[in-house]
């Protein structure tokens, strides 16, 4: 079994809750997905299980209560849900506000700047979550042509 598995299926127990076979379900496709998953996205996955709607939602309800997950937005304000560290390496996001491309970014050199800035506050951080808006190189074609054609 995955060592993330593992990582599950010890918060669930912790917590006194069950590794039923649909919350292993919903956590495999988190983890298979390279991008984070709309909810709709999701049920059209589990349809063939025959998991429900709602169960769906209670599932990710409870992975966020328990920051397995975190909803992230994914371009024109639609959510998806994707795994969050010790689940999944940090990342971050950079978003064509185009055509909704995601790409995910590992190479985070902001922890140490971040420091920094919050030191006058004096908080200690748990995490830090950025997601960069640009336009794809696609997009950006498709915008140079349309303001020749006098657009
Ligand atoms: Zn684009
Ligand atoms: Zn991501
Ligand atoms: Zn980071």
């Amino acid at each position: 079994m995955a060592a993330h598995e593992e990582l599950l299926q010890n918060a669930l127990r912790q917590r006194g809750l069950r590794v039923t076979p649909d919350r292993l379900h919903v956590y495999r496709l988190l983890e298979s997905s390279p991008l984070p998953l709309s909810i709709p996205a999701l049920v059209e996955e589990i349809h063939a299980t025959g998991m429900n709607q709602t169960t769906v939602y209670r599932i990710l309800e409870l992975f966020t209560a328990m920051g397995v997950v975190h909803p992230v937005l994914i371009g024109h304000g639609s959510v998806g849900y994707e795994l969050i560290p010790p689940f999944r390496h940090h990342h971050h996001h950079l978003v064509c506000i185009g055509c909704n491309e995601v790409i995910d970014l590992y190479n985070c050199q902001l922890e140490h700047r971040i420091d920094e800035i919050v030191e006058p506050y004096h908080y200690k951080i748990i995490y830090h979550d950025v997601e960069i808006h640009g336009l794809c190189p696609k997009c950006q074609a498709k915008e140079a042509q349309a303001q020749s054609n006098g657009d």
